[in-house]
This record gives C-alpha cells, sequence and structure tokens, in this order.
C-alpha cells in the first residue's frame, strides 16, 4: 500500500486530509510540527510527503531541506497557504517536487498525489541512491545500511546491488543467469549458488521471517521475483506481488 505522510499544524485541514486519503486507499501518517515530520519521515520513507511551510517548531523548509540532506527520496508536495511568502524556486531548488495552494478540493490534491506517483514509479530505479522503503525496513544505498525498527543491519556491495536489481525490476521473475549476468557480470567466477547465498543473507536482514519470504520470493525452478510491500507466494501470477495501479 501506497503511504503518504502529512505535515499540517492546522488540525482541521490535517484530519480532512489524513480522512480523505485513507478513503482513497492510501495508508496515512501524520504529524502536527515540523520535527516530528522529519523524525516521521525518516523512519518510515513514505513515497509521498505532503508538507505544510509555516510549521511550529520547524518550518517546512528546514523539513525539506533536512529530508534532502539524509537523501531521502520520497515525493514532497508543498502545500502552501495563499499570501505566504513561499519561492518556488526556492522550493524546488531545496527538492520540491511539485506545490499545492491553499485551500485545494481534496479531488486536487489527490490527482496530484496521483501524478507524483506515476513520476516517481516511471524513474530509472536502477540508479538509487538514496533511502528506500522495503516493507517494514528502510535500505540506505548510500550508507549500507538496513534499518528495521531499531535494528541495523550492514550491507555489502555485492548484497546491495543485487537488492538494487532486484527492485528495479520488481514484480518480474529474474532467472539466475539474468542475475549473474547483471550483477555480477563477467569479471567474476560466480555459480547460481553464489545467487543464492546472497538472496539468504539479504533475506536474514530484509525478511521479517527468513524461512516465509514476502520480498524476495523464490520462483520455483527459475529463480527469485521481489516485492517492496511484500507478497505471498513467489509462484502466482506475477500481478499479486507488487499492487503499485
Ligand atoms: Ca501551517
Amino acid at each position: 500500500m501506497t503511504r503518504i505522510l502529512v505535515i499540517e499544524d492546522e488540525d482541521v485541514l490535517r484530519m480532512a486530509l489524513v480522512d480523505g486519503l485513507r478513503a482513497g486507499g492510501y495508508e496515512v501518517l501524520e504529524a502536527a510540527d515540523g520535527e516530528r515530520g522529519l523524525e516521521l519521515a525518516l523512519r518510515e520513507a513514505p513515497e509521498v510527503i505532503l508538507l505544510d511551510l509555516m510549521l511550529p517548531r520547524r518550518d517546512g523548509f528546514s523539513v525539506l531541506r533536512a529530508l534532502r540532506e539524509d537523501r531521502l527520496e520520497s515525493a514532497v508536495l508543498i502545500l502552501s497557504a495563499r499570501g505566504e511568502e513561499w519561492d518556488r524556486v526556492q522550493g524546488f531548488e531545496y527538492g520540491a517536487d511539485d506545490y499545492l495552494v491553499k485551500p485545494f478540493s481534496m479531488r486536487e490534491l489527490e490527482l496530484r498525489v496521483r501524478a507524483l506517483l506515476r513520476r516517481t514509479e516511471g524513474r530509472d530505479r536502477s540508479d538509487f541512491s538514496g533511502k528506500q522503503r522495503i516493507g517494514e525496513s528502510t535500505v540506505d544505498f548510500a550508507a549500507y545500511t538496513l534499518t528495521r525498527g531499531r535494528e541495523q543491519h550492514g550491507l555489502s556491495k555485492k548484497e546491495l546491488d543485487l537488492l538494487r536489481f532486484l527492485m528495479a525490476n520488481e514484480g518480474r521473475t529474474l532467472d539466475r543467469t539474468t542475475l549473474l549476468d547483471s550483477v555480477w557480470g563477467r569479471d567474476e567466477d560466480p555459480t547460481p549458488r553464489t545467487v543464492d547465498m546472497h538472496v539468504l543473507k539479504l533475506r536474514k536482514k530484509i525478511e521479517p521471517d527468513p524461512a516465509q519470504p514476502v520480498h524476495i520470493l523464490t520462483v520455483h525452478g527459475v529463480g527469485y521475483r521481489f516485492s517492496r510491500h511484500g507478497g505471498t507466494t513467489g509462484d502466482t501470477a506475477p500481478s499479486l506481488g507488487s499492487q503499485t495501479s
């Protein structure tokens, strides 16, 4: 399920946004001040962040800057009040993806959110470099770490390369030869067993229960298939693994 974080201090507006988005089928997190919003964003790495500018404890621009400094790749939609000192250029320089001027309708907001999601989904995923969410975990491609709750694991370069390739091809079944060619290349001398060993290591870190994987799924007799939000079995129809539409 797509996760959206709403950072807005006006209670009535925030509640309306939260309710509207939940009704639209999104998983919604909320924060009423900038500090809490930043903390939630960094911990949960939601796909989209709705960010008010005038916020207690930390203003929207400062939140945005901190998010990008921390390499969070969530799409950010600025919510700015009419008459507010809102500098579009500065906003985009800080890494905002879009903005909406208050007041706006729920319908307008949902259209913008959908457009943002389409854009991020269409992005070339093979160059992941910041933080990405996988189920309950956050992987940081720059820091070579994977965090779930209070647990943090280091990831080797090969583990990250393999994960990046799996994520870039989410929903597709990848055979071992394809994985070997794409992740290991010709310089090294890996065997199909090398792939399995690395999958095993990754599963110990990203799977809630490595014995019952939901992210790196085994497709028997073929290879593996990745699901960011958690699929059930690798042997079902491909469309069940990722519900991103
Ligand atoms: Ca405000």
